[in-house]
């Protein structure tokens, strides 16, 4: 047989594509002209890798002509061992945004819905849109925080997955145990919800639940989990789903094969070892993020309780300008056009310019 290629453009990609929001990664610093310049944009950790990361990294980079463990059996083992679970309910991918579309992949496609609080992480309207299911956004609350009942209320015959980010990327505010538990009653065991904790280690409240005590007896809820955010391995991508194991099993089906290197999985492992001096990292992070947010509510600024590792700026049309000057000033931080702006809370110089700048600008 024989095609006439006469009078086509190309192969048909999905139209899917057409639509798709571009996820925006955070800006680096400015650099350059002698000023220090400081990047809050991406709530990375200003540290540097924990000890051993780095031995970890040299050594399976001399191997790297070989393909890594496909079951990154190593890193299971430790992270079962972490939060005493079977390994059979934990399931790793290439950064948790990489298993959150995973978990797309396993539950949704075209015709399905994809519930999420808005605004949230700005990958979620990415990964569902791809997966093909239609996106249910539910507005957050007045003071920032996700609103439960309209969530449930909006579950519907065709809703698959349910994202709760918790504390909630951009805006910091987290649920209780006893909303979110009161939620997780009201939605069909045949939803899943995915509750994304990529910046628990930063939670202070102890109301705040972990989520690891809520899958427990709920085989509807998977807990996402990252290496990027407290333990300071983003550029290595790697996250982690903990799931009952029919949700796991789907998770190990719907990988890419090898996906998480050797050298991430040996650093994710070396960074579990070294977990006294990340937790005393994590509580330095977590005082400047009370200075922080002391200090700006003291210069005037409206600035909602935060349990993560920034902090959120509702400023609407002063979005941008405000940004422009920040980074003008060698602070780089996150706008999202006509809402507000995020600051990761970084190094304490880092704080203290950022803090100047908005002085500034009240
Ligand atoms: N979830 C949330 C809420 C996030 O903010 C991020 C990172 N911005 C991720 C998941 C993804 O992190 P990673 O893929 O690096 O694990």
């Amino acid at each position: 047989m024989t095609h006439d290629n006469a009078g086509t453009t190309g192969p048909r990609l999905r139209g899917v594509l057409d639509t798709l929001p571009a996820y925006k990664p955070g800006r680096p610093a400015a650099g350059g002209g002698g000023m220090p310049s400081y990047k809050l944009s991406s709530n990375e950790n200003p540290y540097p890798p924990l000890p051993g990361v780095l031995e970890s990294v040299a050594g399976a980079a001399a191997s790297v002509n070989r393909y890594p463990d496909m079951a990154c059996g190593e890193l299971t083992a430790a992270l079962a061992d972490h939060f005493g679970v079977p390994a059979a309910h934990v399931a790793t991918g290439t950064g948790s945004v990489g298993v959150a579309q995973q978990l797309l992949q396993a539950t949704s496609g075209p015709g399905d819905e994809v519930v999420y609080a808005w605004r949230s992480f700005e990958a979620y309207p990415i990964i569902t849109q791809i997966s093909g299911a239609a996106s249910v956004r539910v507005p957050l609350r007045a003071d920032e925080s996700h609103d439960l009942d309209a969530m449930a209320d909006a579950v519907t015959d065709r809703t698959r997955l349910i994202f709760v980010c918790n504390p909630n990327n951009p805006t910091g505010r987290s649920l209780r145990r006893d909303e979110l538990t009161r939620f997780l009653d009201r939605v069909p065991s045949d939803v899943l919800v995915v509750l994304d904790e990529a910046y628990k280690e930063f939670v202070r409240d102890p109301e705040v639940p972990d989520g690891v005590e809520l899958y427990r007896d709920r085989p509807n809820v998977a807990v996402l989990r990252t290496f990027s955010k407290a333990y300071g391995l983003a550029g290595l991508r790697v996250g982690f789903a903990i799931a009952h194991e029919p949700v796991a099993e789907a998770l190990r089906k719907t990988a890419v094969p090898f996906g998480v290197s050797q050298i991430a999985q040996d650093a994710a492992v070396a960074s579990l070892r070294a977990e006294a001096l990340l937790l005393e990292r994590v509580d330095a992070l977590v005082g400047e993020r009370t200075r922080v947010v002391d200090a700006l509510r003291a210069q005037g600024w409206t600035v909602p309780e935060t349990q993560a590792n920034f902090v959120w700026l509702r400023l609407g049309d002063r979005t941008a300008e405000f940004a422009a000057a920040c980074g003008a000033a060698g602070v780089a931080v996150r706008p999202f056009e006509g809402e507000g702006c995020r600051v990761t809370v970084g190094e304490k110089e880092a704080n203290d310019l950022f803090l100047e700048v908005a002085a500034r600008l009240r």
